[in-house]
């Protein structure tokens, strides 16, 4: 094999037959970290497996042959050989008579190591590929026969007490193009290890959300029975967070991943490694089989041994993503109604199945999720508390990204502006009325917003949310989420937690939260906040059109993102039009959303046009230029808005200023 491969992120050390890649900042999959070894057109028609020796410590790595004649599919061809196992089979296409080579890489991982003792070509009996999942391994049980925890603890006086956590994403982001077995596959974060929980624990988070997705390639058959290496991967890490005096929430698994391709696929094939719960009618009675089956094995091995600090979260963000309102449920839908109910359903049969399991199980704190883990959904009045043998043990639940969260969400925001302060009031007033003033407290199960926002603006917002959270009147934790992946390619949250090098990014947000949530303030210096200072420049006598937008009759629109509009024009002015016609009756109409996606039309509370008339909450221009009067009280709600969008007919807009 070559020492070295053409990017230089993957070398072969000859004398410890040692492979070792390293992976740029970018993201990259598959076969740029490589390491191929060249057979020249070998004829292997004598043969029909290969058998790989090898060694490797924290991850696994893929094993692809490379075919005289075959274009290469990186993961349709490609094995995953996983850290567990020392010795692979992988049977040779017989639809090729000669071999190129064979590549060996990682998935995506930053920083790997593996030893290839040796590969030899043979002729079997049987050539199959060696089953990843085969374990002798009985189910994880908790054996303790008595443990302590407090019976009496009322779930106010806890939730009070956990302070601030933080997402740990590690058995979550596991891959489903290829069979991981039950490695740990976590999207770029390094395998978890004790010395990560104790950072965690140093930088004063006292909590650790762990998502689990048992689903996702860890179930071993059609009974959901799962693999006893996952659970035990599981409870290693649970353990470790105990061992530091930290909460930890084992969350159940995910409903969304159902509508990617590649689950789709499995599932249709009847892979039984792969199954999930679905919340919706149809699925119903398969769902709740599985729920069952999942919290009645992850009851059964978190017993006795583990006191209040291990909480229950029954699964991530219920939703019923095969419904177009899936994420936003709608009072006045029958699916969604439905949806309500079936929920309500899911949550009690996992909290009856908890408290079956007896034990410490029986009075452990467990947390209710309303339908996609939002606020709405939580204090709607379709939503209904589960019923408990255990008294004050219940704790709802919903996951706040009051700015939009990740870069890629549709009513993202840069600013902390009066709309996102007015969303935070609005829901802590929810919350109130559907639980603090009846004693019951809230967690936050995530929160989190990308590190594309402007920090001090997130600081603010943090702020925002924690002056409400930590009222003396109610009981609230949160959780910071963020991902795992470093880098900001738009799609995600970005990561505030480097696993690799044990450090934080904008440790300042980081440290407002947890302070925060101890009911401290975090002192940022002068320095820090000069240095991070917003600064916007005013808009007016800038033209908004980046070039000229032909509205094509109602068939085109133009959108300006709101954030154009905060702190960057006066409190009243005007939009200048120039527009050319195109036909007989130019109409030209200014619509924006607001936070409940209700459609306004300009010029709203205004009613001052030049240079045209309003016709339907239209402007119809008798001229070529014309203004619109944009009143205080309309900036506003523009400013707030989903952003503002320009469509009409007979029209090309030339440009769009706003002027005083
Ligand atoms: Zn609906």
């Amino acid at each position: 094999m070559p020492a070295v491969n053409d990017d230089k992120t993957a070398t072969f050390d000859k004398a410890t037959k040692t492979i070792t890649t390293t992976r740029n900042s970018k993201l990259q999959y598959g076969g740029s970290q490589s390491v191929y070894c060249e057979l020249d057109r070998l004829d292997v028609s004598d043969y029909n497996v290969a058998r790989v020796k090898y060694k490797s410590k924290d991850f696994g790595f893929l094993f692809n042959f490379e075919y005289d004649g075959s274009y290469l599919k990186w993961y349709e061809k490609a094995t995953y050989c996983p850290s567990y196992l020392n010795e692979m089979v992988i049977p040779l296409d017989k639809k090729y008579k000669k071999l190129k080579g064979i590549y060996f890489s990682v998935y995506s991982m930053p920083h790997a190591e593996f030893v290839i003792e040796s590969v030899t070509l043979e002729k079997v009996e049987n050539p199959v590929k060696t089953d990843i999942y085969l374990s002798d391994e009985p189910p994880v049980i908790d054996k303790a026969a008595s443990g302590t925890i407090d019976a009496n603890l009322d779930a106010w006086d806890f939730v009070k007490n956990i302070g601030a956590g933080l997402n740990y994403q590690i058995f979550q982001d596991a891959p489903s193009f290829l069979d991981f077995g039950v490695d740990i596959q976590p999207d770029m974060l390094s395998r978890p290890t004790k010395a990560q929980i104790h950072f965690m624990k140093e930088s004063g988070l006292n909590g650790i959300r762990l998502q689990t997705n048992p689903g996702h390639g860890k179930i071993l058959d059609k009974n959901y029975r799962i693999a006893p290496g996952y659970i035990r991967n599981i409870k290693q890490v649970v353990d470790w967070c105990i061992e530091e005096d930290m909460y930890v929430i084992l969350c159940g698994p995910f409903a969304e991943w159902t509508i990617a391709e590649e689950y789709k696929k499995r599932i249709e094939r009847g892979d039984s490694n792969y199954a999930a719960y679905y919340v919706n009618e149809k699925d119903k009675k398969e769902s709740e089989r599985f729920l069952k089956a999942v919290w009645e094995q992850y009851a059964k091995a978190f017993n006795n041994s583990y006191d209040e600090r291990l909480i229950f979260e029954p699964f991530n963000e219920p939703v019923d993503i095969l419904h177009e309102h899936g994420w936003s449920p709608k009072d006045d839908c029958a699916v969604c109604k439905k949806d309500y109910e079936i929920l309500n359903e899911y949550n009690q049969l996992v909290v009856d199945t908890i408290r079956s399991t007896g034990g410490n199980n029986a009075s452990r704190f467990v947390l209710i999720n309303g339908l996609a883990s939002k606020w709405e959904p939580v204090t709607n009045k379709n939503f209904k508390m589960p019923k408990d043998k255990a008294k004050n043990k219940l704790i709802p639940t919903y996951h706040d990204y009051s700015m939009g969260g990740s870069a890629a969400a549709g009513d993202y925001t840069d600013y902390y502006k009066n709309r996102i302060k007015e969303s935070i009031s609005k829901r802590f007033a929810a919350l109130d009325k559907a639980f603090f003033s009846k004693h019951i407290p809230v967690l936050v199960g995530e929160i989190g917003q990308t590190r594309r926002t402007p920090i001090l603006e997130r600081i603010k917002w943090i702020k925002g949310f924690m002056s409400e959270a930590s009222k003396p009147n109610r009981s609230c934790a949160a959780v910071l989420h963020n991902d795992s992946v470093l880098v900001d390619d738009g799609h995600f949250f970005s990561g505030y937690y480097d696993s690799w090098k044990l450090k934080w990014y904008d440790k300042e947000f980081v440290d407002t939260f947890i302070y925060g949530m101890q009911g401290k303030e975090y002192p940022l210096s002068a320095e820090f906040i000069k240095n991070n200072e917003v600064k916007i420049e005013s808009i007016v006598g800038k033209n908004l059109i980046n070039e000229p937008f032909d509205t094509k009759k109602w068939g085109a629109n133009y959108k300006i993102n709101s954030d154009t509009f905060v702190r960057s024009v006066p409190e009243s002015y005007k939009l200048e039009f120039v527009i050319k016609k195109t036909g007989s009756s130019p109409t030209v109409q200014i619509t924006w959303s607001d936070e409940n996606y209700q459609w306004h039309k300009t010029p709203g509370t205004a009613k001052k046009i030049k240079g045209g008339s309003l016709a339907d909450g239209n402007v119809r221009p008798s001229k070529t230029t014309f203004t619109v009067e944009i009143d205080s009280e309309t900036a506003k709600t523009i400013e707030d808005s989903n952003g503002l969008y320009l469509m009409g007919q007979d029209v090309i807009i030339q440009s769009m200023t706003v002027v005083e």
